[in-house]
């Protein structure tokens, strides 16, 4: 600056170029605002998942005490401030077109559901995206969509395949049948409450008659869940059933070769076990189940309750 403008203030062009730069920035302020302010407060925002260092057999976090872990973001607090990284674009540059994506009306193509699952920072956020999500054929006949219950308190994600009827009428997953056997496995086998679990879909919209989803709408919806497993970072994830499963394993193969064993999947244990429609049908495999469920809550560091007494064990 010379000693003319220290005088007299800028020349009238670069005034006017200060006053654009200062509405260009209010505008940007307001549009964070209407953000919910988030990007200010997420603590942990170059943070990933949480990398366990659990081996298949000998999984890490059993050797924890097992104590209940620490409360967790229920399932539609915001912000989760935990793992949920601002995309490193956003991050990096500051840029109004990648926040954009949040707020752009409902995911039409696949590249919209990534870029708007990548551009959530809070599970409000996405799980509004999911809500106006158009993204594939689904959207013309689902009531709800489906988005995730519980509070998470155990660090265990149960991850099924799509919501069925009920679950589509409600906007809740598994309240129907076979939900009302994951509650009893929670509450009766795991001494939980439902609440202390996530409960989580591979499809956000329920496939008509409750057919099996195409491998396109899998590909499609995806994305919104793998931002929900880095958002909430579980100690562990319970895949149901044979779709499931291979998504979260991102392998092709039966159940029973999936089953029975803890895998690790970037660093974060993975039990998969049948789906409760499966055992609804198939009575007998509930034994299995239950193995694998004590696997999972092992794995997990959290006490067995013992089928006598009702009570918790470390072991
Ligand atoms: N089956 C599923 O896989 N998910 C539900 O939410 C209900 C039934």
């Amino acid at each position: 600056m010379d000693a003319r403008e220290r005088a007299e203030g800028p020349e009238p062009e670069a005034a006017e170029e200060l006053a654009q730069l200062a509405r260009g920035l209010r505008g940007h302020v307001r549009r964070r605002q209407r953000l919910g302010g988030e990007i200010a407060r997420a603590p942990a925002r170059a943070a990933g998942p949480v990398e366990r260092s659990a081996a298949p057999g000998a999984p890490g976090p059993a050797a924890r005490p097992a104590a209940r872990p620490a409360a967790r973001p229920a399932a539609d607090s915001a912000p989760t401030g935990r793992s949920a990284p601002i995309p490193a674009a956003a991050a990096a540059s500051g840029s109004d077109a990648v926040f954009a994506t949040v707020d752009a009306g409902p995911a039409r193509t696949p590249a919209d559901v990534q870029s708007q699952s990548a551009a959530a920072t809070t599970l409000d956020e996405l799980r509004r995206g999911v809500a106006q999500c158009r993204a594939c054929s689904l959207c013309e006949t689902r009531t709800n969509t489906v988005f995730l219950d519980g509070e998470g308190s155990s660090g265990l994600m149960f991850i099924g395949e799509a919501p069925g009827a009920e679950e589509d009428r409600t906007g809740v997953p598994f309240v129907g049948r076979a939900g009302q056997l994951l509650t009893d496995i929670v509450t009766k086998g795991m001494g939980l409450a439902r609440k202390d679990v996530w409960i989580a879909n591979v499809l956000k919209c329920r496939p008509p008659e409750n057919r099996d989803p195409t491998p396109q709408e899998k590909a499609t919806c995806t994305p919104w869940l793998d931002r929900q497993i880095e958002m909430l970072a579980p100690r562990i994830l319970v895949p149901l059933g044979r779709h499931a499963a291979m998504h979260v394993l991102k392998v092709q193969a039966a159940m029973n070769a999936m089953r029975g064993r803890v895998h690790l999947v970037g660093g974060r244990p993975v039990v998969p076990t049948f789906h409760p429609a499966y055992l609804l049908r198939n009575p007998p495999e509930k034994k299995e189940c239950w193995k694998d469920i004590q696997l999972a809550m092992k794995t997990a560091g959290l006490p067995i309750p013992s089928r006598e007494t009702g009570s918790a064990s470390g072991t």
